[in-house]
Parts: C-alpha cells; structure tokens; sequence
C-alpha cells in the first residue's frame, strides 16, 4: 500500500478512512485531525490557556504533545491516584515525558492527604471507579480554577466516546446522552470548559502516533478497569469496526449530527451553592468530593486510631 499523501510506501492503513501513511504523513495527519476537531468544535483558542488532564497513558500524553506542538499554552496536571505499582509507573511516565520537553507539569498524590483511591474504595465500599472519578473531577475543576485556565482538555478517543455512547444507548441515559458532546461548556463561574479533542481518533491512532513519536507511555490498563462493562462494549464495537470499518467514527459523528439534540439539558442543572468544604460549586452543603472525604474520615480514621492504639507500647 502506498502513501495517500506522498505515495511513498505506507506503514500505517486505516482502514475506517480508506487510507494508508508513511510516518511523516502520518505524524502531520493526526495533528491535523486533532486541530480540526479544535477548530470545528471550537474547544479553544491560541490565547486561552489548557489544563491538560495527563495520566501518564498513550491518550493524553500523545495530546499533549499535538498540543505543544500546534502552539497552544498548555499546563499539564497529573493526579496520582494512589492505585499501587500501576499509579507509580503512571507518574513516572508523566514526570518524564514533561521533563524531556521542558513543560510545566503540576502533580497532586492523593496518598499524601490519606485519599489514594484503593483506600478510598475500601474504606466506604464504593466501586473504585466510582470514587475515582468523583475525586478526578474534583481536582481538575480545583486545579484549572487555581492554575487560572480557561479550558481542561481530556484525552478521551474515539474508542472510549463510542462505548459510552452505546453504553448510554443501550440503558437509555437520557441526561448522560445530553451531557455526550466533545466540549461541554461551564455551569458555573468557577468551573472552566470541558473538552476532548481526541474524540474522532481512534484508540489504534495514538497509539500509532506516541510510538512515531517516542512517547514512552504506561502499556497496562488501571487493574481496577478489568471486568468493566465499558471494555465488553469496546470489544463489541471492534468485532463491528471490523466487519465494517468506520462503525464507530459513524456511530459517534452521526450520533452528534443528527441525535444529540433531541437529549437537551436539562434547566437548573446547575449547582448554586458554595461546598461548605472546599468552596467549589455544590448542590448540596458539601460537594460530592466533599462528602465522600468526610466519610471516609468517619470510617477509615477510627480504625487507623485503634490500630495505633493496639500497635502503641502499654
Ligand atoms: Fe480510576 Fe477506574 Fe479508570 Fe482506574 S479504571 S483510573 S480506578 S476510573
């Protein structure tokens, strides 16, 4: 197969596009489609400063990357999640990655104030999940507010867009369909843009591209992820992209064309209070990342007393 571009011998073919690249052609492809989705979707600007949610993984570094090398202003922000070797690894990979090119990378472990995400789901017997991506949303809210960004860029693809997509679809979630689109904008004045500017590049596509790239990136999933539905439907969605190649760019892109907008938010879904906790904007007295600190203040705090007490000399 030869290069779609330049004719010379291809080394990648994607096949839901009908085309194949030589690496250099494929480097320029993926940081054209990614400033695309910029434009067309209007994430951002060049004068807008970008959070970038980096969690040490091929996603979000090879879209630090794109963005770094497009020219926009970028802050990128790590939270170590306390999830044993794999979250060392992760910030590993992270520290390195922001040190090669001379960025500015911004860590928070959450194992240094007693939150590492184990800890957490064991302590109040949530899903880890569950607990991770209240705390996850908690503190890239906190960090865009306090690094002064005007947007918070994820590394979500096309492969994890399509399976939340039919995994909403298939158990009709109306308010999770209506909050499905690749920016979501603020809802309150403390809260910035979302968006994710990956969401039509396939899982497949960076990582053809941190490997062209020499992104040294974490391999291994979270062990947390093993046996979530999300990866039974990415696997469904294979077997039809691969029959049928482009199902999930179509599924995706026709999804927001043509449905999205018969899933409107609803009114007065914004919070409009202050989180008596940490001031971030509530529903309630405290913020969920709130409540669920103090309960597991409640539950975890008293057994790490008693152990102090039965490990302390009589
Ligand atoms: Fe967090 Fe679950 Fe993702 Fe692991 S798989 S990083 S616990 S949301």
């Amino acid at each position: 197969m030869k290069c779609t571009r330049c004719r010379a011998p291809a080394e990648v073919n994607l096949r839901q596009h009908n085309s194949g690249f030589c690496r250099s052609c494929f480097v320029f492809y993926f940081q054209r489609q990614v400033e695309r989705a910029i434009e067309k979707e209007r994430m951002f600007h060049q004068d807008e400063a970008v959070l970038v949610a980096v969690s040490g993984g091929k996603d979000s570094l090879a879209l630090w990357d794109v963005l770094v090398t497009e020219g926009f202003p970028t802050i990128g922000f790590h939270l170590a999640l306390g999830i044993g070797e794999y979250s060392a690894r992760s910030r590993a990979r992270t520290e390195q990655f922001a040190a090669a090119r001379g960025l500015d990378l911004h860590v928070h472990a959450l194992a240094d104030e007693g939150l590492a995400v184990s800890d957490v789901a064991s302590a109040t017997r949530r899903p880890a999940c569950s607990a991770c991506g209240t705390i996850k949303r908690h503190y890239f809210d906190a960090a865009a507010l306090e690094l002064g960004c005007d947007v918070i860029a994820t590394g979500h693809n096309l492969d994890d867009e399509a399976a939340r997509l039919l995994g909403n679809v298939l158990h009709w979630q109306t308010e999770y369909l209506a909050r499905q689109r690749p920016v979501m904008q603020p809802r309150h004045e403390k809260f910035v843009r979302k968006v994710k500017p990956l969401y039509l590049t396939s899982e497949l596509e960076t990582a053809t591209y941190a490997f062209m790239r020499g992104i040294d990136y974490v391999v291994e999933e979270c062990p947390n992820a093993a046996g979530a539905t999300q990866l039974v439907y990415k696997d469904v969605l294979d077997k039809l992209e691969n029959v049928s190649p482009g199902t999930k760019v179509g599924f995706v892109r026709d999804f927001l064309a043509r449905g999205s907008s018969a899933f409107a938010e609803r009114e007065g879904d914004s919070a409009a209070q202050s989180c008596a906790g940490c001031g971030m904007p509530s529903f309630g007295a405290l913020c969920s990342f709130c409540s669920l600190r103090a309960e597991v203040e409640r539950k975890l705090r008293p057994r790490e007393a008693a152990t102090r007490r039965s490990e302390s000399p009589q």
